[in-house]
């Protein structure tokens, strides 16, 4: 912990039914009370449905929350990764396997980090509609430190090259 409060840009996923919450949007919602108790949500986007990537079959649920925190990256991470194995993640298989829960950082306010545990910006967020779209509606205006471009800049250019 350091005395500086930072912002952090969290995506969460989720694709398949919880034992006890239920469905994806619901493992979202009991997740974003858990990401709570760490720290002060300070925006949640709408949930989003998308397709799966690769080989599974299984819908995604998706959504994005601006969290203000005293934590550095390491430890947050740390924290975030607490909480998918409480929701009963395994980190096994493929990159691709089923997930009851995946939170990634995006982005914090202190711009580029990187180390070998964790890499912000996220690497993958700029080509991916399902972090874009919630991001965008939570954070339109914040500036990816790489690209130069806002959140809302960014998912418009990748929905006009889908298109
Ligand atoms: P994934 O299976 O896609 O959730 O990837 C998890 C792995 O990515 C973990 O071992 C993390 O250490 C690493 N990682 C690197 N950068 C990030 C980030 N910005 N947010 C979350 N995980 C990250």
């Amino acid at each position: 912990m350091s005395d500086a409060a930072h912002d952090y840009l969290i995506a969460l996923g989720s694709n398949v039914r919880h034992v006890r919450h239920g469905a994806p949007e619901r493992v979202l919602s009991a997740a974003v009370d858990a990401v709570a108790e760490l720290a002060e949500v300070m925006t949640l986007s709408r949930v989003v449905r998308s397709r799966p990537l690769g080989p599974s079959l299984r819908e995604y649920a998706n959504a994005a929350l601006v969290l203000r925190t005293d934590c550095e990256p390491e430890d947050l991470l740390e924290a975030l990764q607490s909480i998918e194995r409480s929701f009963g993640r395994k980190r096994r298989g493929s990159a691709w396997s089923a997930r009851t829960l995946d939170l990634d950082i995006v982005l914090w306010s202190g711009g580029s980090w990187c180390t070998p545990h964790i890499t912000i910006p996220h690497p993958e967020f700029r080509r991916r509609t399902f972090v874009l779209g919630p991001a965008a509606q939570v954070a339109p205006n914040w500036r990816d430190p790489i690209s130069n471009l806002t959140l809302l800049q960014l998912d418009h250019r990748l929905r006009d090259q889908a298109a």
